[in-house]
């Protein structure tokens, strides 16, 4: 199910959210991405500068040790008649050699070994004759470094510096061996001393990918092109020539940071692998509480944004209560801040607009419920409505009151002869004449058909009745003019008069009778019915004898 939120509040509020969590992420990445990138620079090139030195370092222990060997050999060189046999005292009065080297050996030219300073007994051997690197001293007359090899005697993985002693005639005559094990602490211990990080390790192959030191021992006077598993990538790359940092993955599978650099007088090549875990760690710290500070911020202006939308949204609930409210009644379209200049103020315009027109349709509807549509005088729900007013205000006033009924005489006869049409237009022009004719205060009204009636208020007497209806009579009495033709119209008059309490339908049915009466009187004409003696029907009054 797809949660969609209903309320504008909530999605404004999830898109704040949002807005909010996604400035702080590009903020974030904006400033830690370049931020990470100087700092791995400045991580990976510290490590570059740190095994240029360490190299540097490893080179001059390499060099410092042919320098002595070379310098015995010179020493040698310059003696005289040296013979063989001279040549193991020669070594051994040079103590100095047994501090740098695992051990020191002289080699005549054939290769036969004739001195050794660990163990002056073991000569003779003539092992060496077949020796690459004795034969590459030999024909060089420059001191070698061997390839590395596990000694038969330490069984330690050894390299072997040989060194020329050049005899009188020029030729070689002797060659010195210094034996440095490749986990001489003497020779490797400054180096490994330097380690960057508790993770983090070197690794020293020589140019023909022979390990020559590795903190995994198993795999020393291994070649990493034949390992199991291939070599790596960045391995490959440093053989080939490659020197600086790079991030890459070790053999075990962890990521690095790995610098590799080349020795200068052997070749070799030394890497230092540094996992990013700790390389980096600062970095990462850093990175992590540049986040969870994010993350912070985020939160902030979440909540200030929902703050902020709640209050900008309170206009809005209070327009939805206003609306109610008018709905309800309880209030006047003056509730309304229609004067506001913002969304909220045309809303409340258009929602007062809609009232307002709202108010003149209910107000033209009551209108229309209480008025004869053909003559626009009130029709009989209206007249119902203020005859019991009018008794009410007559009885206060201590005023009497007059109810007259008509009906147009012979009116069937209008609309038979000249059609319903004309028949509306004469009560037409009949209700306009019964306006005309009284004032303002009365009250007329269409009951139905041809009958109307009126309310004359604040009659003192009895005597201002015939005046009264006499005008009514009068005003009917000039032809209509309707459909081109001149219509004479007459009409009959049924007069209450009350002057005490009254019912109104009892007040309505004491006209009706007079009119009925008038009537039978012979029409156009009109009978008068005192309400208070109307107990017993009483003509007391009525049009002057013609
Ligand atoms: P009387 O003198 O006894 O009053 O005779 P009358 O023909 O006027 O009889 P009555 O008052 O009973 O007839 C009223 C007639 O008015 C009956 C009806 O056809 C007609 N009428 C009622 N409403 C309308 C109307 O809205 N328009 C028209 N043209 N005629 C109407
Ligand atoms: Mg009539």
């Amino acid at each position: 199910m797809v949660l969609y939120p209903r309320t504008l509040k909530s999605r404004i509020a999830i898109l704040v959210g949002v807005l909010a969590l996604a400035s702080a992420v590009l903020a974030s990445l904006a400033v830690l991405h370049p931020m990470r990138q100087q700092m791995r620079a400045v991580v990976g090139n510290q490590q570059a500068a740190l095994l240029a030195s360490t190299a540097a370092a490893l080179d001059q222990q390499i060099s410092d040790r042919r320098t002595l060997l070379r310098a015995v050999a010179e020493s040698a060189a310059r003696e005289r008649g040296l013979r063989p046999g001279d040549l193991q005292p020669l070594l051994e009065q040079h103590p100095v050699l047994r501090d740098e080297f695992d051990n020191v050996v002289v080699l005549d030219a054939s290769g036969t070994l004739i001195a050794n300073l660990a163990d002056r007994r073991a000569t003779g051997d003539r092992g060496a004759a077949k020796s690459r690197t004795f034969r590459e001293t030999i024909d060089t007359r420059e001191g070698v470094i061997s390839r590395p090899y596990r000694s038969p005697f330490t069984g330690k993985p050894t390299i072997v510096l040989l060194e020329p002693v050049i005899g009188a005639d020029g030729s070689v005559a002797y060659v010195l061996g210094g034996a440095l094990s490749l986990v001489n602490a003497r020779f490797m211990g400054q180096f490994l001393a330097s380690r960057p990080g508790t993770s983090a390790y070197f690794f020293l192959i020589d140019q023909h990918g022979t390990i020559l030191y590795h903190p995994d021992a198993s795999r020393v006077l291994r070649n990493v092109w034949r390992e199991e598993g291939g070599i790596t990538e960045v391995t490959r790359e440093a053989l080939e020539g490659f020197e600086g940092w790079t991030e890459g993955v070790t053999k075990e599978g962890q990521r690095a940071l790995i610098a590799a650099t080349h020795l200068r007088r052997t070749g070799w090549t030394l890497t230092v692998v540094y996992p990013t875990a700790e390389a980096f760690a600062p970095l990462q710290q850093g990175e992590d509480a540049a986040w969870l500070s994010a993350a912070a911020v985020t939160l902030l202006a979440a909540a200030a944004g929902l703050w902020l939308v709640s209050r900008f949204l309170r206009p809005l609930r209070r327009l939805h209560r206003q609306v109610d409210m008018l709905a309800a009644g309880t209030a006047d379209i003056g509730v309304l801040d229609s004067a506001r200049a913002d969304e909220i103020g045309s809303l409340s315009r258009a929602f007062f607009g809609l009232s307002q027109q709202r108010r003149a349709a209910e107000e033209r509807l009551a209108l229309l419920s209480r008025t004869d549509v053909l003559t626009g005088l009130n029709n009989r729900r209206m007249f119902e409505a203020e005859l019991p007013a009018a008794i009410a205000r007559a009885r206060r006033q201590h005023q009497g009151l007059v109810l007259a009924f008509l009906d147009i005489d012979r009116f069937k006869d209008i609309n038979d002869t000249f059609g319903h049409a004309i028949g509306d237009r004469v009560l037409g022009e009949f209700a306009d004449r019964l306006r005309r004719s009284v004032r303002e205060v009365d009250t007329i009204a269409r009951l139905a058909g041809d009958e109307f009636v009126i309310i004359f208020e604040t009659i003192d007497t009895q005597a201002r009745i015939a005046p009264i209806v006499d005008k009514l009579l009068d005003a009917i009495r000039e032809p209509f003019a309707c459909g081109g033709m001149m219509l004479d119209v007459t009409a009959t008059v049924g007069v209450a008069y009350s002057t005490g309490k009254v019912a109104p339908d009892k007040l309505l049915k004491i006209a009706d009778d007079a009119l009925y009466e008038a009537k039978a009187a012979g029409r156009n004409t009109w009978a008068l019915r005192h309400v208070d003696v109307a107990a017993d029907p009483l003509k007391d009054a009525g049009p002057p004898a013609t």
